[in-house]
């Protein structure tokens, strides 16, 4: 059932009725696994013991004021969490549900305070991927699963890449194959009568029919979001389509190791000195080479990694988000 050229370290168990019922084994005995859904690969742990939930916040090294997104099996589940559930969560958890948007509650007392980092509120989404689904429906509390990652490190969107970030730290991770969406939940703040978007992600504005310049200021944009985030051990720097020769250029004549994250299109026309990490068609599909991109280009060596820039439209901007703040320029 191992497989994985790191099996003797972290046990990756493939999601069949032996894999489902380890993890859930293991879940419900306190333990903390590596678990798939559409967004990126959660580490997963009970929401409502707050030992295993504070052994999340050590493994992460995850700053104790960023609170963590509890997961659930369906929406009809929400009263484990809330006792108030507002026409507006309900609507958008009908219309998204399952599905990458995470949605600010207030919380029911049950919550633990170390869960939701002492607020009064609580984040909640129903994840769209088959195995986070039967591991859900199958173990006795909503899961608490941030991305399987250290604190600032890209976030884990395959199997191994949760093994490269904890080893054997975790009683097992369960393969689901890399993440269809690659970057994380769209965070809304759902207690009043209209939405606010506390962090882009995989549902977009077009969708939630927010506008772009509607509310996210500072203040109301969710704790974690003051971290920086998602940065590999090399530079990231964005380039404009058309500024990319430019930028390509410049950086070759500084003999530095350079990487690039570009749109198909354009990877032919590069000077053969610089690396082509990966290739994209859309933003979509940069979504989800995104997080994969940054970790080849640190198994590759590389010193700087020029990612073209996509619209910011749809999940774009989430795209966007995720690269300034990897940049360090957000
Ligand atoms: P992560 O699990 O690392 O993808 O991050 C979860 C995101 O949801 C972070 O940006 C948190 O700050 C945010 N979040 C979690 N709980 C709350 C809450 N109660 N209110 C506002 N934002 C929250
Ligand atoms: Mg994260």
């Amino acid at each position: 059932m191992e497989h994985g050229p790191r099996a003797a370290a972290a046990r990756v168990l493939r999601a069949d009725a032996d894999g489902l019922a380890a993890a859930v084994a293991a879940l419900d005995a306190g333990e903390l696994i590596g678990l798939p859904t559409e967004t990126v690969y959660g580490l997963a742990g009970d929401a409502f013991a707050p030992a295993t939930v504070a052994a999340i916040f050590a493994a992460k090294a995850r700053p104790a004021d960023n609170p963590l997104i509890v997961h659930l099996a369906a929406a009809e589940q929400l009263s484990r969490v809330t006792q108030h559930v507002t026409p507006l969560a309900r609507a958008l958890a009908a219309a998204h549900w399952p599905g990458p948007l995470t949605l600010v509650v207030s919380a029911a007392d049950s919550v633990p305070t170390i869960t939701r980092a002492g607020l009064s509120s609580v984040a909640v989404r129903v994840p769209d991927h088959p195995v986070a689904t039967a591991v859900l429906t199958r173990c006795r509390s909503p899961l608490a699963a941030p991305s399987a990652n250290r604190s600032g490190r890209p976030s884990p969107t395959t199997a191994m890449d949760v093994v490269t970030e904890f080893g054997s730290e975790l009683a097992l991770v369960l393969d689901g194959g890399p993440c269809v969406i690659g970057v994380e939940s769209t965070v809304v703040d759902a207690r009043g009568s209209r939405p606010i978007v506390l962090r882009e992600g995989g549902v977009t504005r077009e969708q939630l029919g927010v506008a772009a310049d509607e509310a996210g200021g500072e203040l109301e944009r969710s704790p974690g979001t003051r971290y920086r985030h998602y940065a590999p051990r090399c530079r990231i720097e964005i380039a404009p389509t058309g500024q990319l020769d430019v930028e390509v250029a410049r950086a070759v004549t500084t003999g530095v190791h350079l990487g690039v994250l570009v749109h198909r299109d354009r990877a032919e026309q590069l000077p053969t000195t610089a690396t082509v990490i990966d290739t994209f068609t859309d933003a979509p599909d940069l979504a989800r080479r995104l997080y994969t991109g940054f970790r080849e280009a640190e198994r590759a060596g590389v010193e700087l990694l020029l990612v073209e820039a996509v619209a910011e439209e749809g999940v774009g901007r989430a795209v966007m988000d995720r690269l300034r703040r990897a940049a360090g320029v957000a």
